[in-house]
């Protein structure tokens, strides 16, 4: 709105004026390019630089076999209604069931990473994906949409997931953002998958406001601050980072469910991805490990630890 006689320049608060959407819906186009070349970025001289510099290939093979995949079949229009009857997620990972889109996702993902440089554990994780039968990677594919991965076959589900994000992303895409409402603490509105952060983003016209980050299909959704991301509580929560780090990236603790999750401050840096950093930042966890919190954020790259 224009007043007249205002003075030409008037500044404007851009950046104080926070009306945040409650909902980002991912461009599956984009979002695995940006951590690919995040990943990347944060493997320099970093202590985990060979993993860092696997994921980014990976990223890029998420990036890489999306051209050409059949397009995603999303859920009929009665089930999408009921779903935003019920405040369920209209994506039901539960009832997840395997079409054309998906399985050629997961194909292409198995060829293309032949080309990733990874490590021994990795690689050999890879040669015993490409010779299960379909049964198998049908349940490990259940597994990683659980959040249910056995310990003994994390590897295999690195591949797993990565091939399940790039679909889900795709799925979430063509999502309507109107049609999305909550559906509970900690619980993507899109997909009902657990988030793998938190961000404060410095997007004009929502600069300093929190959203959560999907583990599984890379929605974003809109959260208060200062509450827990686990279960809600807005009492006892502190920050926890490590000394002498660049104070971007800290662990949102919460006294009342004993769990942590991490928030990054992008809004400072707009470099920070949600699941690159949260990987490169594992010096974090280490240091939380000490004190008993539970790890509430979900990241299928960082499951080993
Ligand atoms: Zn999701
Ligand atoms: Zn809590």
């Amino acid at each position: 709105m224009t007043q007249a006689g205002a003075p030409r320049h008037d500044p404007i608060p851009i950046g104080d004026t926070a009306a945040p959407p409650f909902v980002r819906l991912p461009d599956p186009r984009a979002v695995f390019r940006q951590r690919g070349e995040r990943f990347r970025a944060l493997a320099a001289a970093h202590e985990l630089e060979p993993y860092l510099l696997f994921l980014a290939d990976l990223s890029a093979v998420q990036h890489d076999i999306q051209d050409g995949l059949p397009a995603v079949q999303m859920p009929p229009g009665d089930v999408l209604a009921r779903a935003r009857e019920h405040g369920m997620p209209p994506l039901d990972r539960a009832r997840f069931t395997f079409d054309r889109a998906c399985d050629a996702t997961f194909e292409r993902a198995l060829e293309s990473c032949g080309a990733c440089t990874m490590p021994p554990a990795a690689s050999g994780a890879l040669a015993k994906l490409r010779g299960a039968d379909p049964a198998a990677r049908a349940a490990m594919a259940g597994a990683v949409l659980a959040d249910a991965i056995p310990v003994e076959a994390l590897a295999e589900h690195v591949f797993v997931a990565a091939a399940r994000q790039v679909h889900f992303a795709r799925l979430a895409a063509e999502l309507d953002p109107a049609s999305l409402g909550p559906v509970g603490e900690g619980v993507c509105p899109a997909c009902g998958g657990p988030p793998v952060c938190s961000l404060v983003v410095g997007w004009l016209g929502a600069h300093g406001t929190r959203f959560c980050a999907c583990s599984t299909c890379a929605t974003l959704w809109n959260t208060v601050r200062i509450k827990c991301t686990a279960c809600g509580s807005t009492k006892g929560i502190t920050f926890e980072e490590v000394e002498g780090g660049p104070g971007t990236i800290k662990a949102e603790c919460c006294s009342e469910c004993r769990s942590y999750v991490k928030i990054l401050y992008q809004h400072k840096d707009p470099s920070l991805d949600p699941v690159a950093d949260d990987v490169a930042s594992l010096g974090l966890d280490l240091l939380l490990r000490e004190t008993g919190l539970r790890r509430a954020g979900v990241d299928h790259f960082l499951l080993g630890y």
